[in-house]
């Protein structure tokens, strides 16, 4: 997947997915007391080191590979989650990216991409059968999800593009987790005093896409786009306004 032809480094798709996979197991770690901190409010304490665990173990299997291609590096990552992270998020990371992984058959396109974003979500929602709302990663995933799909395929924004407003979605997503109530995992246990506090598993799945749109960047050899500069506008040529009038019943007449 190369946009500036000149400039592009010379790694292939495998490569720069094991960067990625590095660039998460670092981002982990050094995030490992926070994300524990977050998980000590409302569950067990173990999320930072699970997720720094985890991740570091996926490096030691990725660099065992002889070169890679990118389904495989997924498939290894998602294998090693499942064995070495227990609780709920070693099958919801780990599983779900075993799954996915079959979408990057032929490499990453940015239409393989989505698939596997696609398949990503649907089965960390078939095995937590938890959704937005319910104060979980799927608060920050659901709408990374959507805004990449929507990014890829309706507004034919780059790759770049697109995973630039997926990080920017996942945030909101972190945020609107504190104001509401846990319903699914440890947190449920706590009611109504799950409320006011930030999800761990939402805030890994943040960091985990920071780091993806970091490393693609790298790979591509571009800066991170700003996002604002591809959000929509409302139209002001006139036809808009124009049609808003025919929509509105009351628009022109009337008492
Ligand atoms: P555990 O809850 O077993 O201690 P972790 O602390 O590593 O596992 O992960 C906790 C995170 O897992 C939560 O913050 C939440 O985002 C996610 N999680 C827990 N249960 C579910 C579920 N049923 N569906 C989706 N995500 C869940
Ligand atoms: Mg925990």
């Amino acid at each position: 997947m190369t946009e500036e032809g000149d400039g592009a480094a010379a790694t292939s798709d495998g490569e720069a997915v094991v960067a990625a996979v590095e660039a998460v197991a670092d981002r982990l770690e050094a995030e490992r007391s926070y994300l524990t901190e977050l998980d000590s409010a409302i569950g067990d304490a173990d999320h930072g080191g699970n997720m720094a665990r985890g991740w570091a173990a996926a490096v030691d299997a990725t660099d065992d590979l002889d070169d890679p291609d990118p389904q495989t590096v997924c498939k290894t990552v998602g294998k090693t989650l499942m064995a070495e992270v227990g609780g709920a998020s070693g099958p919801l990371f780990g599983g779900s990216l075993v799954f996915a992984s079959a979408d990057l058959d032929d490499g990453v396109t940015a239409e393989s991409a989505v698939a596997f974003a696609e398949t990503y979500l649907s089965k960390v929602e078939d095995r937590g059968d938890a959704r937005v709302g319910d104060q979980t990663m799927v608060d920050a995933l659901t709408p990374a999800v959507h805004t990449f799909k929507k990014s890829i395929e309706t507004d034919g924004l780059s790759p770049l593009e697109a995973l630039a407003k997926t990080v920017d979605a996942a945030d909101r997503g972190v945020a609107f987790t504190v104001p509401i109530r846990a319903r699914k995992g440890r947190a449920s246990y706590l009611g109504w005093r799950s409320v006011g506090h930030q999800d761990p598993g939402a805030t890994s799945t943040l960091y985990i896409l920071e780091e993806l749109l970091a490393t693609a960047a790298d790979a591509l050899d571009s800066e991170i786009p700003d996002v604002d500069a591809t959000s929509p506008t409302i139209p002001d040529d006139g036809e808009g306004a124009a049609a808003d009038e025919e929509a509105d019943p009351t628009a022109g007449g009337g008492d």
